[in-house]
């Protein structure tokens, strides 16, 4: 049985080109990036291309990409070592919508037992965060503002840049991780006016463990990984060569606005869409705008946990929540801030669409789909 793999939000397969341009990294340029020697240097000078490359594409510049383990590393530097640093400036509020990442989740719960105050941004019924929201909470108190640009569930964007403008007016700062957005869209973070950016490789056929952290110059954030001087001096540890240079590889190649792909992605979600239509009780969650690669459905009366089971043993990987909470029973708190009952909740999978899937594929994805449905109705 050939497995149908619709889970791209989750994570995407490393590109084999991507690979083939990480290999050399491994056993033959394995420099230390922080030796002086000519390894090192051969190892520094790919890290400084990628750097680049990265700096280039979200319109950055080199010198304000920070490579990290990942966007969990980067979502919790963010958070963690930007409130820090605006502590200093008598800022003690933390603003957050309550559709974040657990990464991000799990900083703000930190930063709560450490004495900061934290307020929770609702979303309406689309998921979205309404800006009148943050209006209503902002004070000159409020240290940083965290809403991430689309959502892992649901892939429904957020207003980032006039939530953004609303966090300047009031002298805070404003970070947004935007992991689910690249490769469906393009970054630009001039355009988007944030202080604060997250991007984790493997979401883009890159490398797992490996991440960006965007800080804009001119904005101090503390270090969050001690140890070494590397990153400028403000994230320790030993630079990961080769996947540096695989999530710099791959961004280049899966830019945002990837236009063929991206078409592409949309029409397999359009077809499954219409390939499920005739099953009674199925409806998407989360409202336009939202990127073509992500599809969340509630399915009346079946529980996610039985669909996606059932459809994996027939080879069809989809998803229950996000990844990162798909081994808590608890319902996903994203579609219980847009309304949703906890046993309306427990209803609902996502099914994302990735570069590599075919027609073919979709086409028996959703007829597994129809089946596996009308059983479990049945049972
Ligand atoms: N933020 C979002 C929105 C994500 O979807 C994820 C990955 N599920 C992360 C952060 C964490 O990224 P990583 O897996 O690279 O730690």
């Amino acid at each position: 049985m050939k497995r149908i793999y619709l889970d791209h939000a989750a994570t995407t397969p490393l590109d084999k080109e991507i690979l083939e341009k990480m290999l050399p990294y491994f056993c033959e340029e394995f420099g230390n990036a922080d030796s002086p020697h000519s390894a090192g240097r051969k190892a520094v000078a790919a890290v400084d291309d990628a750097r680049d490359t990265v700096a280039q594409l979200i319109g950055a510049k080199p010198t304000e990409v920070y490579f990290t383990s990942g966007g969990t590393e980067a979502d919790n530097w963010a958070m963690i070592g930007g409130g820090y640093a605006q502590k200093g400036k008598g800022r003690t509020q933390i603003i957050l919508s309550s559709i974040e990442h657990h990464a991000v989740l799990y900083a703000a719960e930190r930063l709560q037992n450490e004495g900061f105050d934290i307020v929770y941004l609702p979303v309406n019924e689309g998921g979205m965060v309404e800006v009148n929201s943050l209006k209503k909470v902002i004070s000159e108190k409020t240290a940083l503002v965290c809403v991430m640009a689309v959502n892992n569930e649901t892939g429904v964007l957020q207003p980032i840049k006039e939530l953004a403008e609303i966090a300047h007016a009031y002298g805070a700062l404003f970070f947004t991780d935007a992991v689910q957005a690249v490769p469906h869209l393009p970054i630009n973070v001039k355009d988007l006016g944030v202080d604060m950016l997250s991007l984790s490789s493997h979401k883009f056929y890159g490398p797992k463990g490996c991440g960006v952290l965007y800080v804009r110059s001119g904005v101090k954030i503390e270090r969050f990984v001690g140890g070494g001087e590397q990153e400028r001096g403000l994230r320790g540890g030993t630079t990961n060569v080769p996947s540096v240079v695989g999530l710099a590889a791959a961004f280049l190649k899966n830019v945002g606005g990837m236009s063929a792909a991206n078409e592409k992605i949309a029409r397999l979600s359009t077809l499954f869409l219409q390939e499920i239509s005739g099953v009674d009780g199925v409806t998407v969650n989360g409202n336009e705008p939202r990127i073509d690669g992500v599809l969340n459905l509630r399915v009346k009366g079946v529980q996610n946990v039985d669909l996606s089971y059932r459809m994996d043993l027939k080879g069809v990987c989809i998803a229950v929540g996000s990844a990162c909470a798909s081994a808590s029973v608890k319902p996903s708190h994203v579609l219980t801030a847009m309304g949703l009952k906890e046993e309306e909740a427990k209803e609902c999978v996502r099914i994302s669409f990735g570069k590599e899937n075919t027609e073919e594929e979709v086409l028996l994805a959703a007829k597994v789909f129809v089946e596996t449905v009308s059983a479990l109705r049945k049972f």
